[in-house]
């Protein structure tokens, strides 16, 4: 059924100004979908007055009744799990059998997190001397606009708003235009679960108009932002007006390293997962795979046919487990990268077209791709492709794959599979990255920080490290003497 939103502006849902809409296109089949406002600059200046005026409120209730609120998120999440799911299968194209049983019980699990650990947050006393108190306190930063990608259209919100809202922050929150329905489903539950007027604001709408005026936004605190590093480096750029702060996880174009010793059929479990979950349009998804010479071959062929074995088709039947690409112009830049790689002269070891069957073909379907006999001086395997397509090297040394994993812009993530876990550890510490796996790709927990280095972006989501993005650190000194004269005074006398 279709769903036509409103945006969520001072606890109210409204149209924005001039009346424009963007249509929402179901990617498995160009249905449409519903649409959302198309809002502009003006509900920017709206939303950041809503924000600023709701702030102090939220910013003086205790942890525990922020926490309290985010329970009933949580629980509100968990009961419009199906509508929730079938939305974003709908508007993504992410298979339901993935966004019933992962995304949307994440988004749960995410909130129930913040809620617990962000009461757990102190400040320090600090041993100046007796004479004095000095310690420190943990404050929101004000209010945040928070940017967030398509190809995880609730979960990369809830990663952000959740740690936002529970250390007291109030939020602008700027889905992409290409799925943001979703989001505002969550604007809904949100409301409902009693988080008061102001305190969270959606606003859909271009990244140009829309996410450029929050960037700029002399009342805006931080941008968090997920997506592009293009992106990212714009909005670094237009953040330094106004000493903005901003976090950014941007792209990734992230290491496979089969060693000599690796449990081929274990690698070719995760290979299958980390490269082809939500139809390879992760930022960590496995996209460079360096195997070693002697289980190159056996590693390429059950890789090759387990591949193959992936249902591709209707997302909204349970079975299936590879959906379309989000949107055409994404199809058509991922089908770019398959030509690039065969002009390369990659050999074609799979897929490279697409699915042709009656569920599939008004979609923007890519058949899982795997080319053989890489290098890194293909286009394909330096840039980020966000789709089914990954590239299989050889290598012969740990210092060889090593090298060939840091000869990347990006520094998301790597794995390295092996049965000598001290020497998996040696080459973890080599490899630049914010996170590395052995025996494992693309595993990520409420517990665990992510982020990248390099090019693929700075701080951190998730973990305890996240409530320091949303928080200040001010430092408090308290004079205990009780005396006008001080020694250090003398300084000037
Ligand atoms: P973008 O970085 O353009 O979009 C991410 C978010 O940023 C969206 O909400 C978008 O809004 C917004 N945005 C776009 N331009 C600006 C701007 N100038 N200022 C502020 N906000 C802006 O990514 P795309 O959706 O265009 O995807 C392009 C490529 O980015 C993909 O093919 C993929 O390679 C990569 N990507 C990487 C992600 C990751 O997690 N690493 C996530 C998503 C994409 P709007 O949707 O309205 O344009």
């Amino acid at each position: 059924m279709r769903k036509d939103y409103k945006v969520l502006i001072g606890g109210e849902w409204v149209e924005a100004a001039g009346g424009r809409r963007i249509e929402v296109i179901n990617p498995a089949n160009g249905e449409k979908v519903g649409s959302a406002p198309e809002c502009g600059a003006e509900e920017v200046d709206k939303a950041v007055s809503a924000a600023v005026e709701a702030f102090p409120a939220w910013a003086s209730k205790t942890m525990g009744e922020r926490s309290k609120i985010l329970l009933k998120i949580s629980q509100g999440i968990m009961a419009h799990q199906e509508e929730l799911a079938k939305l974003e299968t709908a508007e993504q194209g992410s298979p339901i059998r993935k966004t019933m049983n992962f995304d949307v019980p994440l988004c749960a699990e995410q909130f129930e997190y913040f809620a617990g650990v962000a009461r757990a947050l102190t400040g320090e006393t600090l041993p100046v001397g007796p004479w004095c108190l000095s310690c420190t306190v943990r404050e929101p930063l004000g209010v945040v606009g928070l940017i967030t990608p398509w190809n995880f259209p609730a979960l990369m919100v809830v990663w952000k708003l959740g740690a936002a809202l529970v250390t007291g922050n109030t939020c602008i929150v700027k889905p992409p235009s290409v799925a943001p329905l979703t989001t505002l489903k969550l604007g809904e539950i949100v409301m409902e679960a009693g988080v008061p007027a102001g305190v969270v604001n959606i606003l859909t709408g271009p990244g140009e108009s829309v996410g450029e005026a929050l960037v700029k936004h002399p009342k805006v605190a931080k941008i968090g932002f997920t997506g592009d590093t293009a992106t990212g480096k714009r909005i670094m750029r237009l953040a330094s007006d106004t000493v903005k702060q901003v976090g950014l996880e941007l792209g990734g174009k992230n290491a496979f390293i089969v060693m000599a010793d690796a449990d081929v059929d274990s690698a070719v479990e995760g290979a299958v997962f980390g490269a082809f979950f939500n139809t390879g349009q992760v930022c960590a998804a496995a996209s460079r795979f360096y195997i070693h010479e002697s289980l190159y071959d056996a590693f390429a062929e059950k890789f090759v046919a387990a591949s193959k074995k992936l249902r591709c088709g209707d997302t909204m039947d349970m079975g299936t487990v590879i959906g379309p690409l989000a949107y055409e112009a994404h199809r058509d830049k991922v089908e770019g990268y398959i030509r690039g790689a065969k002009e390369a002269g990659a050999t074609l070891l799979l897929g490279g077209e697409r699915p042709d069957t009656p569920e599939t073909r008004n979609g923007f379907f890519v058949l899982p791709t795997i080319f053989g006999g890489c290098t890194n001086d293909m286009t394909f395997m330096r840039e980020e492709i966000f789709g089914p397509v990954v590239g299989l090297a050889r290598f012969s040394t740990p210092e060889e794959a090593v090298a060939l994993a840091n000869d990347s812009n990006y520094g998301l993530s790597a794995s390295i599979w092996t049965k000598d876990v001290r020497a998996g550890l040696a080459m973890a510490g080599q490899i630049k990255a914010g996170t590395v796996w052995i025996n494992e790709h693309l595993i990520i927990f409420c517990e665990t920080p992510w982020g990248g280095c390099k090019q693929s972006g700075w701080g951190k989501d998730l973990s305890t490290m996240v409530l320091d993005e949303y928080t200040t650190t001010k430092h408090i000194y308290v004079d205990l003497t009780g005396v006008p004269e001080k020694p250090w005074y003398a300084i000037l006398k």
